[in-house]
């Protein structure tokens, strides 16, 4: 499904103009504007021409940055088309969270889309998406959906997927690309393609951060400059944790937590180093890959973080997980085939 297909004649971006909405003449080939698609129907229209096979998805709430924009760049690499969708999704937000105050820079985010070459934007508003108001059937997230995020957001993840369900559905994508960033979103929408057998196949792209560490957020918008000072200790926790990792789990909380200590206006919610196949606490014993979560509110601002660790012999950060992460071995167990 995750064709690499040679796309010299259909790059994203550069078609003919009888695909285009509107054109300007470049050298040997017409650059384009994404096509935008705001109804089900001009989705319908503009997801025809792509054809089939090779078609990735990229979906956000809008206020695109640079993680964003490495999600796209991912897809344009390894995917034929690039379809990005921009939905600020009201079913993933409780009543006391910041579904009104959540940025909206329609216009900037368009920029972005343009300049990395997408050919499709779907942008639809709630009632598109949602035509009969809240939806009465809904995927539902199951145990994973209840913990860490889960737990402090009841919902979101049943929101979350089902968006991400009816997304896949209407854009019929290939392959969708999503951010470590947000790893437990990553775990549940890969569950939810395997447990319902979406035919698309799911990519993770490692956390884009600034040079100090801070993860790129659409929130980060939120921080005044002493609270984005604060929320630094987030991404300093898991970088001492992971650097902890060589020698076991209770080093790498113990490394994490005590950078977190000494940040008192960071209030976390949770700091865990967790199986990441079933997100429950690794035993002592456990090597192998586990992730580094941590989630807090810095003033007005819940952010979240994480990194995926190798723990053990030779460990430390690592930018995505591999296939078989989650199941780990102990630690004096050598002749294990995952040693
Ligand atoms: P959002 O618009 O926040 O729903 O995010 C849309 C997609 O971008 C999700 O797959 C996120 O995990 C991903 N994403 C958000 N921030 C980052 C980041 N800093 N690095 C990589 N991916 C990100």
């Amino acid at each position: 499904m995750n064709e690499t297909v040679d796309n010299a004649d259909t790059t994203p971006g550069v078609t003919s103009t009888t695909s285009a909405t509107s054109a300007t003449t470049a050298s040997t080939a017409i650059i384009t504007e994404p096509v935008v698609a705001r109804t089900r129907s001009e989705l319908r229209v503009a997801r025809a021409e792509l054809g089939e096979g090779g078609v990735g998805v990229v979906m956000t709430m809008g206020a695109l940055h640079e993680g964003h924009a490495a999600l796209i760049r991912q897809a344009r690499a390894n995917a034929r088309h690039v379809i990005v969708t921009i939905f600020l999704n009201p079913l993933q937000f409780g009543p006391r969270e910041d579904l009104a105050r959540y940025p909206r820079t329609n216009d900037a985010d368009m920029e972005i889309c343009r300049r990395e070459g997408v050919e499709l934007v779907f942008m639809p508003t709630p009632s598109v998406v949602y035509p009969e108001g809240d939806p009465g059937v809904r995927v539902s997230a199951g145990p994973l959906g209840n913990v860490l995020e889960g737990q402090a957001r009841p919902g979101h993840f049943d929101g979350v997927l089902t968006v991400v369900g009816k997304m896949l559905h209407l854009t019929r994508a290939d392959v969708a690309y999503y951010g470590q960033k947000d790893a437990q979103q990553l775990l549940l929408i890969r569950r939810m393609a395997r447990d319902l057998d979406f035919p698309v196949e799911v990519v993770a792209v490692p956390t884009v951060r600034e040079t100090d560490g801070l993860a790129l957020s659409s929130r980060n918008m939120y921080l005044g400059q002493s609270d984005r000072e604060t929320a630094l200790c987030l991404s300093q926790a898991l970088r001492a944790g992971a650097a902890a990792a060589v020698e076991g789990p209770s080093a790498v909380r113990r490394a994490a937590r005590a950078v977190l200590v000494r940040e008192p206006l960071a209030l976390i919610d949770y700091l865990v180093l967790v199986d990441p196949a079933t997100l429950e606490d690794v035993p002592e014993w456990y090597r192998g890959e586990a992730l580094l979560a941590v989630a807090g509110r810095v003033g007005t601002t819940r952010l979240i973080d994480n990194v995926p660790v190798n723990v053990g012999p030779g460990g430390g950060a690592l930018e995505v997980f591999s296939e078989d992460a989650g199941r780990g071995r102990e630690s004096d167990d050598l002749t294990s085939p995952l040693s």
